[in-house]
């Protein structure tokens, strides 16, 4: 396989940004972003650690007063030209996002583009941060609630869309009045420091919008430190979000967690079967299974599950494997070399408790650079197997055959996850059984991609708490304020 130029000379922006200014760590530190297609180094970061995060969340609480004074058609102004600002540059940091990430092109400017949707939709829905006025039962009093910004938001998020799960954090919690101090995965910080690049240029005053490389730990003990933090908002695995919620309790701070998922996706024998396996096949495939939402579960009817089985092996063989910058690649590299060991030993485990693998299920051969896996294909799983029951986040379809309806939502819902779930079906009552009968927050009915910036998008059971965008997202950073008023006799 010939090997793809990288353009490296990008001249990346690889500080951090507190107060306003791009600084270098306070000793030096760096730390190498690597290209997962090829394993060169594409940039080094700054890295620094606790020192800078306490100075981003100082920065922060002394900007908070005045940017939350702001009206909230002023601070629109700022959302809505980075909007413009991303989409305007959209090319080189979907460019970026690939070299650091990993996934093709196309769906690294889609990412893009959505960031940049979500910054506009925020921008104006944040001038609907409506209160209430509530009837009084005593005619000498009016009752109101106001709405106010909760204070200063830490932002932490993973690797697997660098630029849109921030987005939905920072957009919603500047839109409403609050200043951030945002870090991202020590994996894909390039394309999150061109987004903060397009919020200076914007006009975000210092102090408003900060960005913190450095490692994971120190940067969430500096937001449980401070006092003046309200709320952290964390997309990741459970584990790490369990551990938020302890360390949450001493400060009582408000938490929004985006966790893991594990999504049934359950095909009815009314379903047209090539398009829903096409569906599922781009579905499972894209970032490589490396999605929060991404089905990882196939309840095919049994009537339909030879044909569905048989197309979707098929298209899943002609999937174009390679370097996410090369024309017509579909599946790009895994984002670590950690990532093709867990993914290996999940299939090992369903093959020696009696999985047949139809497709892949192994590192690929046909590169000798990279972190690429086959996308595979398995059947005769059960859930005994790992798969079935870890969070895979892999390029692997495990297929399982069901009969009646009643047993599928069983077979979904039997899951500590409750994040996605997708139903193939033309019947209107199967379809409404369906969306009642499963937990899981987001419900596609013949919808492989229901994320979208005006919808509210987040987790039941284990895979969460509160909603991210949509009108939820932006009451997440907001506090309702009851103001009583008691009247003198007129
Ligand atoms: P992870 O290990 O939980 O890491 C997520 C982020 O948290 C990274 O920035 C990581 O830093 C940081 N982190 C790790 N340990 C931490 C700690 N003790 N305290 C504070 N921060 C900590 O998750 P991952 O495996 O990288 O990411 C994939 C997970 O994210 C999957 O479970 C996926 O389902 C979930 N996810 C959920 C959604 C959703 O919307 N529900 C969306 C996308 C992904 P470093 O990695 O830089 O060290």
């Amino acid at each position: 396989m010939a090997a793809v130029k990288t353009d490296i000379s990008m001249n990346f922006q690889t500080k951090m940004y507190i107060n306003g200014e791009w600084i270098d760590a306070d000793g030096g530190g760096t730390l190498d972003v690597i290209n997962p297609a090829d394993e060169s180094t594409i940039a080094k970061v700054a890295y620094g650690g606790r020192a800078e995060a306490d100075r981003a969340i100082e920065a922060a609480t002394k900007a908070f007063p005045k940017w939350s004074a702001l009206t909230a058609y002023d601070r629109a102004k700022v959302l809505k030209k980075t909007a413009d600002l991303m989409r305007e540059r959209a090319d080189r940091m979907a460019r970026t996002l690939t070299l650091e990430q990993g996934k093709p092109l196309p769906e690294a400017k889609a990412e893009v583009l959505h960031a940049a949707d979500t910054f506009e939709w925020f921008a104006e829905e944040g001038k609907r941060a409506y209160g209430q006025i509530i009837p009084q039962s005593n005619a000498m009093k009016r009752h109101h609630a106001i709405k106010h910004p909760v204070g200063v938001v830490g932002t932490i998020t993973p690797w697997n869309f660098p630029i849109t799960l921030p987005s939905r954090k920072i957009a919603p919690a500047l839109a409403v009045g609050c200043t951030v101090v945002s870090r991202p995965a020590e994996q894909t910080p390039l394309v999150l420091i061109q987004l903060f690049e397009c919020l200076q240029e914007a006009g975000a005053p210092p102090g408003v919008a900060n960005l913190v490389l450095s490692s994971a730990v120190p940067f969430a003990d500096s937001l449980f430190a401070h006092a003046a933090v309200r709320k952290i908002s964390f997309t990741g695995s459970t584990p790490v979000g369990k551990e938020l919620i302890r360390r949450s309790a001493d400060g009582v701070k408000r938490l929004s967690l985006e966790l893991g998922g594990h999504a049934p996706l359950i095909v009815f024998p009314d379903a047209d079967v090539e398009q829903v396996a096409q569906a599922a096949v781009i579905g499972k495939f894209r970032n490589n299974g490396q999605v929060c939402i991404a089905p990882s579960r196939f309840y095919v009817h049994e009537k339909i599950a030879g044909r569905f089985t048989e197309t979707a092996v098929e298209m899943t063989r002609k999937l174009k494997i390679g370097n996410g910058l090369e024309d017509g690649v579909q599946v790009g590299p895994m984002f670590e070399e950690r990532a093709l060991a867990k993914t290996a030993s999940l299939i090992d485990d369903a093959k020696n408790k009696g999985a047949k693998i139809l497709l892949g299920g192994e590192r690929s051969k046909r590169f000798d650079k990279g972190y690429f896996f086959e996308p595979t294909v398995i059947r005769e799983v059960d859930g005994a197997m790992r798969i079935m029951t870890e969070e895979p986040f892999a390029p692997v379809m495990p297929l399982i055959d069901f009969s009646k309806l009643e047993d599928v939502i069983a077979a979904a819902n039997n899951t500590p996850f409750g994040l996605a779930a997708y139903v193939f079906t033309n019947d209107l009552t199967v379809a409404t059984r369906m969306a009642e009968g499963l937990e899981a927050g987001i419900i596609g009915i013949n919808d492989p991609v229901p994320a979208t910036p005006q919808c509210p998008f987040g987790g039941m059971k284990e895979s969460g708490m509160g909603r991210e965008l949509g009108h939820e997202g932006l009451e997440a950073y907001l506090e309702t304020k009851y103001v009583s008023i008691g009247l003198r006799a007129f």
